[in-house]
């Protein structure tokens, strides 16, 4: 975000969260794309510090703060790390909000203390093997028997998925309706018959767990209903411009540090007697990238306002997703081919942007799922 949408107590926030990504998360990352995940004792120091759910009530320990700014912030401070392991955006931007939104009293009280320290880490499970863009197609079903669901099924590419123990499931409790028959039901680490598959090998994100799961007649008690049954989809449709807004935050940050590095890059190096930004295709690479960043920026700055304002629409959110996550793809490429050589090697983080990047426009819902949103809000 520009800085003159942020208040003071943004700025000593977003301070403090960068200060706690040099001292917690910069110097070991590298290990943690070794291991193929970040610890739970991160997520617990993160929660210590008041970097998770920010935005839940003061009453289960959170912040209160309802304040979007503040999430975008954390989703910011880690892409200029090159700090794509922890999925803190997941767990507090696109799952925390279906307990605090959606959830009981009883509920809320169960789990989003947990959520808040770091103790319990979120996932949500909406893809399957089968089935990813056509989510009213998913096969995992959950049969209501007494005062519990049977859940069967299996998803995969989910986020958190080793580190979880707390999964919300999309579940068919009705599997005749489609869409209308869809429930989120809460699946618990220790739950008989929940297994984790592999964790899977990506091309990038590679200190992030993201991992297939299994369900076999998992026994869960009805009371981990979210909301109502068969309102599943309605919840979903709720929630995910949050979740698209929160990748094109990322997206726009990507794609703002990869030309600060690539302007510090074209200014040192030189070839044929001169820095390689003096090149009229270097300056004007440099100069198309600058301008559609200072675009892409505008816009998103203005769609976080919106969304504090409880005014982003989905159409908006989809627009802010699809275009951020190609431009930031566009940008990262551009500014590895201004690297040389170099920008193929792992040790300069323009090549770990470029491999970390490409889930952007797939994830999240896909590009062309984007563009379907926005041209149906128009009428075709
Ligand atoms: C790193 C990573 C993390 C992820 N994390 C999670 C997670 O935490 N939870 C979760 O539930 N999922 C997660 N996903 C899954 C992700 O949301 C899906 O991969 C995505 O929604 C696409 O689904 P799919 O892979 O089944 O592709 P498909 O739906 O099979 O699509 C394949 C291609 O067809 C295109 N396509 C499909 N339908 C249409 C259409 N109607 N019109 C035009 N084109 C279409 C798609 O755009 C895509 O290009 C993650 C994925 C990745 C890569």
């Amino acid at each position: 975000m520009r800085t003159n949408l942020l208040k003071e107590e943004h700025l000593m926030f977003r301070d403090a969260f960068r200060r706690f990504v040099e001292k917690e998360v910069t110097p070991f990352h590298a290990q943690w794309e070794k291991d193929g995940l970040v610890p739970r004792e991160l997520w617990q120091k993160a929660g210590a510090s008041g970097f998770l759910c920010m935005d839940v009530d003061e009453a289960y320990g959170g912040l209160g703060a309802k304040d979007y700014r503040y999430n975008a912030i954390i989703s910011e401070e880690l892409v200029r790390a090159a700090a794509s392991g922890p999925g803190f955006a997941v767990h507090t931007d696109m799952v925390a909000p279906y307990i605090s939104q959606f959830g009981t009293e009883e509920q809320k009280q169960r789990w989003l203390p947990g959520l808040i320290s770091g103790e319990t880490i979120a996932a949500i499970a909406m893809s399957e093997p089968n089935t990813g863009s056509d989510v009213a197609g998913i096969q995992t079903t959950a049969v209501r028997q007494g005062d519990q669901y049977v859940v069967n099924g299996q998803k995969t590419f989910i986020s958190n998925g080793i580190l979880n123990d707390l999964v919300v499931v999309a579940a068919k409790t009705d599997p005749a309706a489609a869409a209308k028959g869809v429930s989120l039901i809460v699946v618990e680490r220790n739950m008989a018959g929940y297994e984790r598959g592999r964790n899977l090998d990506k091309i990038g994100m590679h200190a992030q767990d993201t991992a297939e799961l299994f369900f076999r007649d998992v026994a869960v008690p009805a009371s981990n209903l979210i909301g109502q049954e068969n309102m599943g989809f309605i919840y979903l449709m709720q929630r995910l411009p949050q979740e698209r807004l929160t990748i094109a935050v990322g997206a726009i940050a990507a794609a703002e540090v990869a030309l600060e590095w690539t302007i510090g890059y074209c200014q040192q190096r030189t070839a044929f007697g001169r820095p390689i930004g003096k090149f009229q295709n270097s300056r004007f690479k440099l100069a198309e990238m600058k301008t559609e960043i200072e675009i892409g920026r505008t816009f998103i700055d203005h769609c976080i306002l919106l969304h504090n304002r409880g005014e982003l629409s989905v159409e908006q959110a989809a627009m802010a997703k699809w275009w951020t996550t190609d431009l930031q793809v566009r940008v990262i490429d551009q500014c590895l081919q201004l690297h040389g050589g170099y920008g193929y090697m792992l040790e300069y983080p323009i090549a770990k942007a470029y491999i970390d990047s490409r889930a952007q426009k797939i994830y999240g819902g896909s590009n062309e799922i984007m563009k379907e949103i926005i041209g149906r809000a128009m009428g075709f």
